[in-house]
């Protein structure tokens, strides 16, 4: 069984996926308390379903993209069960994590989407390093920033272990209504920074408190 916030179909905001339809399925729970999190509903509401549910509810969608989301999905052990029904239906399985939380029993066919929690989300001791070597070039590293320490914690991590040429994607994030586009812009030309700046696109569409997109 698992517990489920919600399941949706929508336009993917984030990662290399922006833009597509997506169906998402958002997990129950998470052990961190960003100081940005967007999703606080999150933390506690959900309903359990059993994996055959969610699967027949992803299917009902007929979208061949599924994110699996939080939350902190990687904190309910039968995630793991769904993500290999999901790759047997053909699915293209794209995973959002923390980062905190060992990506050892990730399938490898998973597309890992793995945040390094900078300084201002109060959360940045707990970012497992060792998980950096357990991604492969399909799979992406997400920094959140919302101001310019933030900004210069995330330039000295992907120097460091010179992520650009490790993972498919490196992406900095402002922090939406905080950080606005064009500093951060501005930092990341001045730097050459090999990384790709993202918005939240779904909160261009729809609105920034809308839930269930
Ligand atoms: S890890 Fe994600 S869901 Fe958990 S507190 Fe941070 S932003 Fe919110």
């Amino acid at each position: 069984m698992l517990t489920i916030n919600e399941i949706f179909y929508s336009i993917q905001g984030e990662s290399t996926f922006t833009g597509r339809p997506c169906v998402f399925v958002r997990l129950t729970a998470c052990d961190l308390r960003c100081a940005w999190c967007d999703t606080p509903y999150a933390f506690t509401e959900g309903r359990k379903m059993s994996i055959d549910e969610v699967v027949t509810a992803v299917q009902g969608y007929d979208c061949p993209l599924v994110e699996l989301t939080g939350g902190e999905p990687l904190l309910q052990p039968g995630v793991y069960a769904l993500m290999d029904r999901l790759l047997s239906l053909g699915r293209t399985v794209v995973v959002e994590t923390g980062g905190h939380i060992s990506l050892e029993r990730v399938p490898a066919a998973v597309i890992k989407v793995m945040d390094v929690k900078c300084p201002g989300s109060g959360e940045s001791a707990r970012n497992d390093w060792d998980n950096l070597a357990r991604l492969g070039p399909l799979d992406e590293v997400k920094f959140v920033v919302k101001d310019r320490a933030d900004y210069e914690y995330a330039r000295e991590v992907i120097v460091r272990h010179d992520l650009a040429s490790r993972v498919g994607a490196v992406l900095i994030s402002p922090v939406h209504g905080v950080l606005e586009l064009r500093p951060l812009a501005e930092w990341m030309l001045a730097d050459h920074l090999s990384a790709r700046l993202q918005v939240q696109l779904h909160k261009y569409i729809w609105g920034a408190e809308v839930r269930g997109v």
